[in-house]
């Protein structure tokens, strides 16, 4: 089921937003909802993708996108049947995840999150050239954990896990036990590209493929996977993503081993037979991103 929240507005062809966007028009921006078990939905807008947990124990959001937005989330969540937003979890510090906080922190939502998030969302943060400033008070996750922890509300246990992270240092993965359902943050992508391994972040490509095979490990044929940008998965499509990622990783090694500099490998388009289009990641930027890993 698919509702439209104001059809009045242009259907944003979506929407591979870039999480650096500091300076966007938000006015176009539905905010769209599938539903993908009673009481859980996801939400679509620009940004990461949103998952809402609803029900007589109150309302789980997980990832609140961009702080222009927030409005409009609180609509599509009550549109929903949901009560007011009462826990945030995030699954990691970027800025297309987290921007809501200080909005639904201020109107009384418990914001969780790793420990890495509340460290990096507190102090300045550098993304090549730009400079990302600490976040207000009040967009601060306040429970804040290593491994993680365990919601149960709404007749469903919500494990919101740290699995070893790799697209940052603290990226939480969040699985419905009994509605098997899991997203995965920004660990996945599906969308044309590359995934995006945040090594000023702490990101690490090893890091990564530890984290989607324990992801994977979670899930059955019926699992509905929600990627953190990109529409609804599944583990068989889950699955070839980690191993067209790995094998592309195994090609990048053995260029890097063979005593190449990093330029030469990018030159040689080691990944092009991979055909992943051209996305947020570029080829050029994830064989960056993995050489710096590995270094
Ligand atoms: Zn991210």
């Amino acid at each position: 089921m698919k509702r439209t929240i104001a059809a009045a507005l242009i259907t944003a062809s979506l929407i591979v937003v870039s999480p650096l966007a500091a300076q966007r028009d938000f006015s176009e921006v539905e905010i769209t909802s599938e539903e993908l078990a009673p009481g859980v939905a996801v939400l679509f807008g620009a940004g990461g993708n949103m998952a809402v947990s609803h029900g007589e124990d109150g309302t789980v959001l997980i990832d609140d996108q961009f702080a222009p937005l927030s409005e409009k989330i609180e609509t599509a969540v009550a549109y929903l049947g949901a009560s007011p937003v009462k826990y945030v979890v995030n699954t990691h510090w970027h800025g297309d995840h987290t921007g809501g906080n200080e909005h639904f922190g201020s109107t009384g939502a418990t914001i969780f999150a790793h420990d890495n998030v509340r460290v990096r969302m507190s102090n300045e943060q550098t993304r090549g050239e730009r400079v990302i400033p600490p976040s207000p008070r009040a967009a601060l996750p306040v429970v804040t954990y290593d491994r993680g922890v365990t919601l149960h509300l709404n007749g469903d246990t919500i494990d919101v896990v740290f699995v070893g992270g790799g697209h940052t240092d603290g990226d939480s993965i969040v699985r419905w036990r009994e509605k098997n359902i899991v997203h995965m943050g920004d660990l996945y992508f599906k969308i044309p590209g590359w995934p995006f391994v945040d090594v000023e972040s702490g990101g690490d490509i090893e890091d990564m493929l530890f984290s989607l095979d324990a992801a994977i490990n979670m899930m059955d044929a019926e699992t509905k996977v929600i990627p953190g940008h990109g529409p609804i998965s599944d583990k068989s499509e889950l699955v070839a993503f980690r191993n067209t990622v790995g094998e592309a990783v195994t090609r990048i090694r053995a260029l890097r081993d063979s005593g190449s500099t990093l330029e030469e490998a990018q030159a040689l388009r080691p990944l092009d037979s991979f055909e992943r289009g051209e996305g947020f990641i570029s080829e050029d930027r994830f064989i960056e991103a993995v050489w710096k890993s590995l270094n």
